[in-house]
């Protein structure tokens, strides 16, 4: 395979070998159902139990307050429909944000069409929720406010303490998709007065298909699978042994490293930002500046099309994105840009990075170059921009 330069971490990231190797028992010689009486598969109880205290710990929550689900796309669906249809009886009303994942997006959409209500909270330029808007939303009807902790496209950090807070004088529960913002930041669901939380093994450098759902004791949600009588009976379907335990060592090691991870990736990118924002002539960054994921970086520049820049880099050896990986492939631009307010032509030239620890300096260089060199070459062609360079360079001559 050959080489490439790896900067699209909130896609997904590389299985840490100490995770893989955690995970292989689990396949060949310790594959016993859990479910199961003999004696043989009390090590893979055991193995889920050990992986769901790991788990809990991370939180600051109790182990019987976490569900084993298939992924972030599943937690989130489970948490707001299974609690939609359990609170039914006391409203219909649900906040959101404009910038929410898909995964929550799509699913406030399906929940419309039941005759659920759903306000769609704006954000301000740099991607955060405002506070009052959220405050004048909530209504008697209001069952559930679902705001993101970190946006996996611009990087930024909810004021989620403040969140948890508002919808807990309420009386309304609270969820938060942290897939982007788990194992990367400091979360304590008492602090931070969360009720339910997602989570994506696959983002944290576990593997592919597992997840969390952190579901707060005396929550009243209703099972998402039926069937057997795993997860508390709320989630069927025999255990995802391996997976379950690779999640559990991927934890392990973003817990213990975190401080040490993320000064080195804040390091990096505020180096790539500098560089990219001194060096290219119309560009902008997306994104708070301060309440910022350490390892995103979001940019825009005008008169070129993100999906020729990516194109481009992608010749050089260069993984990135541009807006989220669902909606590349679309001619939209992200709707967590238009939602930030930029124009349609400056969203549809954004470039999105996201770094990890085992990227260096060099390689920042080196990307930073093919980023200058490329967004010439595509400006060189661009009408757009060729007009605006004759009609500016006319100014300064008059
Ligand atoms: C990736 C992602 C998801 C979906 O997680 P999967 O495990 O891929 O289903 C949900 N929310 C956010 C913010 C994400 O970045």
């Amino acid at each position: 395979m050959k080489q490439v330069i790896y900067m699209d971490n909130a896609a997904t990231t590389k299985t840490r070998p100490e995770v893989v190797e955690a995970m292989l028992p689990y396949f060949t010689e310790r594959y016993g159902n859990p479910s199961s009486i003999y004696d043989f598969s009390t090590e893979s109880k055991r193995a889920v139990s050990h992986a769901r205290e790991t788990i809990a710990k991370s939180l600051g929550a109790q182990t019987n307050e976490i569900y084993f689900t298939a992924g972030g796309s599943e937690a989130d669906n489970w948490a707001l429909i299974a609690t939609a249809e359990a609170y039914e009886g006391k409203g219909k009303h649900i906040i959101t944000s404009k910038i929410e994942h898909h995964a929550v997006l799509h699913t406030c959409q399906y929940l419309e069409k039941r005759g659920f209500e759903v306000t769609y909270l704006d954000v301000d330029e740099y991607g955060t929720v405002k506070l009052d808007e959220l405050k004048k939303a909530i209504r008697p009807d209001t069952i559930l406010i679902s705001i993101m902790f970190a946006n996996n496209e611009i990087g930024t950090i909810e004021p989620i303490k403040e969140i948890g807070t508002i919808a807990k004088e309420h009386g309304i529960l609270f969820h938060t998709d942290a897939v982007q913002a788990y194992g990367h930041v400091p979360i304590n669901v008492d602090e931070y007065n969360i009720d339910m939380l997602s989570s994506s093994g696959h983002k944290l450098n576990g593997p592919k298909g597992i997840g969390f759902l952190y579901i707060r004791k005396g929550v009243k949600i209703r099972s998402f699978i039926h069937g057997g009588a795993q997860e508390r009976k709320r989630r069927a379907g025999t255990e995802n042994v391996p997976g379950i335990v690779g999640y559990g060592k991927a934890v392990e090691i973003a817990m213990a490293n975190m401080e040490e991870r993320t000064k080195k990736e804040t390091e990096l990118r505020d180096y790539l930002m500098k560089r990219v924002m001194d060096e290219v002539p119309f560009a902008r960054i997306n994104g708070s500046r301060t309440s910022r994921l350490p390892n995103n970086v979001n940019f825009a520049f005008q008169f070129i099309e993100g999906e020729s820049l990516l194109i481009k880099l992608d010749m050089a050896g260069i993984c990135g994105s541009s807006g989220s990986a669902c909606t590349s492939g679309s001619l939209d631009p992200s709707h967590v840009l238009l939602a930030i307010g930029l124009p349609h032509e400056i969203a549809h030239g954004s470039l999105r990075l996201t770094l990890s620890e085992e990227n260096t300096r060099e390689e920042i260089d080196y990307v930073a170059e093919q980023i200058k060199e490329v967004v010439a070459y595509l400006r060189g062609m661009s009408p757009l921009y060729e007009d605006y360079m004759r009609k500016n360079s006319k100014k300064r001559v008059g």
